[in-house]
Parts: structure tokens; C-alpha cells; sequence
């Protein structure tokens, strides 16, 4: 069956330019055929050498209710359930708007694979929309311009990267269609309106994630210094509130509990099914997030699947490798195992990895610790001073390249956000600016400000 991709977000964003891009030609919105009800439509689609199908999701909302709110319902749901892949689409010209935040927490409900777009690139305000998307929790955002075609070969990875691990009979871990619609702490977090400084007062959110039977009851009930939840095979059954304020060194914080929101489950089926879920919410909840790894069999897939989550999710992850009390060489293998960071999770490089063991307790205490340095490093500012100093001698030692004779020029950066730090620089020709050059930036400013263990993004806009 072939690959099914739906199109959704608010109007005008420029999903049918898109979708005509894609199907290649136009398709008649109004079927003239009296009483046929088309309510879903799939077209053949190309981007370069994929092939899938698109659905149309006009055909959605021609069917749906008057208002916005059911028009968005309508659409956006049903496309999402027939759909393979969910292409999220915002205007980066116009920047994140209210209707898109609704969008986003429709699409964040479902577990289809998300992508989300950023199009009409090729207006320069659009990288601060770039840059705003992340906010969104959705991951990372592609730019591109449907009408010009800039961006497309970006879009094409993208896809091509889950069609490849679609229908491969690879499994992907469960996970319930739709989250549940509970409020949950931390929903009605807003990452921008938060941006206005770092407040030492306020209580740090941390959430402790990792594969079932890493030890995370073990490490909350050891670090809360009580026995609040059940640890062991039959975890599950647990606590009743979803967070528990604690303080660290005289520091606040709030501590995420995950097996809390598993109480529920009562089949193993079930639970592992909601953990997926769980995890994500308990990512999103948090500022710092504790990753524990199993170290007598760190580094499975899902390790890295989790921890590639978190900084796809803005946040800055601290892993803790536990059951060190199991470890036979020890020098030898933290060695190993922090050479193994550096080089499977290189997005968030410098990220503190700490020996703990749960059960015993050794090592919490400089977990915390890296903990808070990591917090105060994703919440970092640096002045504009600095960083155009340094920008000008990074570009002097390793210009741009040319592209089609004339030589790429980077011209002026600055922060314009922090958690995880952001980063706008500009340039000459944007579109053109290789990747390479990119990742050659962010990496100079990693070593040059020491932002270590978070990730950074960046944004290229053009200059006049
Ligand atoms: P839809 O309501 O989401 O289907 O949006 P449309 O595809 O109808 O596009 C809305 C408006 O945005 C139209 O005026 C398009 O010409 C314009 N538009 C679409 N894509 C782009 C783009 O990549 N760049 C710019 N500058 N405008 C675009
Ligand atoms: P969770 O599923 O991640 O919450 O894992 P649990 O906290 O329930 O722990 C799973 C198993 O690992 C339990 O049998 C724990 O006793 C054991 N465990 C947890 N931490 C440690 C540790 O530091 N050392 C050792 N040896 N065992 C541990």
C-alpha cells in the first residue's frame, strides 16, 4: 500500500501550494458531480525520487463545520488518522500564531510520525519562525518555500527517513493513537513566555525517563530519600500526583514522576504501550531531563531513541549510567562509555553522563550537580559583543564557500533565545549555506562559549 502523507495546519500557511507541488499539477477543489460526497481524496505524489501519495485535506474542511475550531477538527484529525506521515505546516513569515499552537496539540496528540514545515522561507523574517517552531515540542523544523521549491531536498530526508523505516517490519515502540487529553503540569508551559530570563527562585522541572527496568523508581525513591513508589518487575502501581517539589542544595525543583502516570495500566501490554507516551510528556514537562541507562547493557536502541527525543525537544538531557555497583572495570568502562556519548549523541555535545548507582545511592550527588550546571549552560546568555567578535574571527579562519562564483558572506549573529540557547545569523544567500558551514558554527560556538550538553540552534537570515 502505498505511502500516505496528509498536509495539515491553519489556512494560508501554503499547503496547496505544497500539495500542488507535490501532485503536480491542479486539482479541481469542487467535484461538479451532484450528491458525491468527497471527503477524502489521495493523489499520486513525487518529491524528487520518492514516491507516496498526499491526501487532500481541502476536501476536509469543504465537509466540515463553519468555524475555524471544526473546520480544524474535522481536517486535521481524519487526514491524521488515514495518513502515514503528518506534514505540519506554519507560516514562518508570519510567525507562530495562536491557531497554530491549537494545531500543534492535535498533531502532538497523534503517534504518526510528525514533520514539521516551515514555509515561505524565502521571506527574511522567516528565520525567527524557523526558530520560534521549536518551541512547538514537535522537533525539528524544515524550512522551505513551497512556491519557489527552495528547502524541498531537506524536505525530501525528512520523509524519506521515515518511509524507510515504515513497512520494513522494523518494530517502532507502540504507542496509544491518541495521548490522553488530560491537562497535565506542564501543558501550559510557553516556552517564549518564559523567555525573559533566568530566574534562580523559580523550581527547576526535571523528569527522569529511560527503558523499563533502567532503575528510574529506584533513583526517584533514592533521591526523595523515601519509599514513594514501587520499584521491581511489577512496577506500575504507584503514586497519585504527577510531580513531587523537592529541593536540592537549597535549589527547588520539580521532580516529574513517570511510573505515577502508569498506575492505571494493569495489563503489560498496556503499560508498555503508555510508556512511549509517558516519556514524552515527561519531556515536555521538564527543563533538565535525567536519562538513566542500564550500564551493564547501556546504548540500546531505545536508549538513543529517548535521548535523540530530548534534544530534538529542546531539552537538555543528563544521563545517568546506573547499577555502577555492577561494574567490574570501572575506569575502563566509564572511559568507553563516555567515548560512546560523544560520538552517537554528537547534537548535544559535551552532555554530562555521571555513574550512579540507584540502589546504593553513590554518584547521586554529582548527577544533581551536573544536573544544575547543565540547567544554568541551557539557560545561558551570551552578550552581542562576544559573539560578533567571535563570529568575525571564526569566519576569517574558515570562510564561507563560494557558490556559482561569488563567495557566501556571514555578516552578524545574535542570541534571540535561550533553554535551549538560539541563535540568528546573517548572511548573504541563506538558501545556499551548507550544512556543513552550519554545523562548523554551532560547533565554534559550543567551544567558544562552553555550551556543552544542550542543544543549539541556528538560524541563518538574509542580510541586505
Ligand atoms: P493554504 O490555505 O494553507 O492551502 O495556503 P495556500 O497554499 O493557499 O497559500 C496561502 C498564500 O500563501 C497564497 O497567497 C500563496 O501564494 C502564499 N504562499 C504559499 N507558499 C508560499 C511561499 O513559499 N512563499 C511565499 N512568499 N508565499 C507563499
Ligand atoms: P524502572 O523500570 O526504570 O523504574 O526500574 P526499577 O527502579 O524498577 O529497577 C529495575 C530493577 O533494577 C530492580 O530490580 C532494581 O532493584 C534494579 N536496580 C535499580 N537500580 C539499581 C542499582 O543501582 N544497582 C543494581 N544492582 N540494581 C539496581
Amino acid at each position: 500500500m502505498a505511502f500516505k502523507v496528509a498536509i495539515v495546519g491553519r489556512p494560508n500557511v501554503g499547503k496547496s501550494t505544497l500539495f500542488n507541488r507535490l501532485v503536480g499539477r491542479r486539482i479541481a477543489l469542487v467535484d461538479d458531480t451532484p450528491g458525491v460526497t468527497r471527503d477524502r481524496r489521495v493523489h499520486p505524489a513525487r518529491l524528487q525520487d520518492l514516491r507516496f501519495d498526499v491526501i487532500d485535506t481541502a476536501g476536509f474542511e469543504d465537509a466540515a463545520a463553519a468555524t475555524l475550531e471544526g473546520r480544524m477538527r474535522a481536517q486535521t484529525e481524519s487526514a491524521i488518522a488515514e495518513a502515514d506521515l503528518v506534514l505540519f505546516m506554519i507560516d514562518g513569515r508570519a510567525g507562530l500564531m495562536p491557531d497554530d499552537r491549537r494545531f500543534a496539540e492535535v498533531v502532538r496528540r497523534t503517534s504518526k510520525p510528525v514533520v514539521l514545515v516551515v514555509n515561505k522561507a524565502d521571506v527574511r523574517s522567516a528565520a525567527n519562525g524557523v526558530l520560534e517552531a521549536w518551541n512547538l515540542g514537535i522537533g525539528e523544523p524544515i524550512g522551505i518555500s513551497a512556491e519557489h521549491g527552495t528547502g524541498l531536498p531537506d524536505l525530501r530526508d525528512a520523509i524519506a527517513a521515515i518511509m524507510e523505516g515504515h513497512g520494513t517490519g522494523e518494530e517502532e515502540p507502540a504507542a496509544p493513537e491518541l495521548l490522553p487529553e488530560a491537562a497535565m503540569p506542564g501543558d501550559d508551559i510557553d516556552p517564549d513566555a518564559e523567555d525573559i530570563g533566568y530566574d534562580p527562585t523559580k523550581p527547576i522541572r526535571v523528569a527522569v525517563v529511560g527503558r523499563p527496568n533502567a532503575g528510574k523508581s529506584t533513583l526517584i525513591n533514592t533521591l526523595l530519600g523515601e519509599e514513594r513508589m514501587l520499584t521491581g518487575p511489577e512496577a506500575g502501581i504507584t503514586r497519585d500526583s504527577i510531580s513531587v517539589d523537592w529541593s536540592w542544595r537549597g535549589r527547588d525543583i520539580k521532580l516529574f514522576d513517570t511510573a505515577g502516570m502508569r498506575r492505571k495500566a494493569k495489563v503489560q501490554e498496556k503499560l508498555e504501550r503508555l510508556s512511549v507516551a509517558d516519556t514524552l510528556r515527561a519531556i515536555r514537562f521538564a527543563e533538565i531531563v535525567i536519562v538513566v541507562f542500564d550500564a551493564t547493557m547501556p546504548f540500546e536502541k531505545q536508549d538513543l531513541q529517548i535521548a535523540d527525543l530530548i534534544i530534538r525537544e529542546g531539552r537538555a538531557p543528563v544521563i545517568a549510567f546506573n547499577k555502577w555497583d555492577l561494574i567490574e572495570n570501572r575506569q575502563e568502562t566509564l572511559a568507553e562509555l563516555r567515548e560512546k556519548t560523544e560520538r552517537l549523541l554528537p547534537q548535544a555535545r559535551g552532555l554530562k553522563a555521571v555513574p550512579v548507582s540507584a540502589e546504593t545511592g553513590k554518584g547521586l550527588d554529582r548527577l544533581m550537580d551536573a544536573a544544575l550546571e547543565t540547567h544554568e549552560v541551557w539557560n545561558r546568555r551570551i552578550p552581542t559583543g562576544p559573539l560578533n567578535r567571535w563570529l568575525e574571527r571564526a569566519s576569517a579562519q574558515h570562510p564561507p564557500p563560494a557558490v556559482a562564483g561569488r563567495r557566501l558572506k556571514v555578516k552578524y549573529i545574535s542570541q534571540i533565545k535561550t533553554r535551549p540557547p538560539g541563535f540568528v545569523v546573517s548572511c548573504s544567500r541563506p538558501e545556499s549555506m551548507p550544512q556543513s558551514y552550519v554545523r562548523y558554527l554551532t560547533n565554534g560556538l559550543r567551544e567558544a562559549f562552553d555550551i556543552h550538553g544542550v542543544p543549539i540552534r541556528l538560524a541563518l537570515r538574509a542580510s541586505e
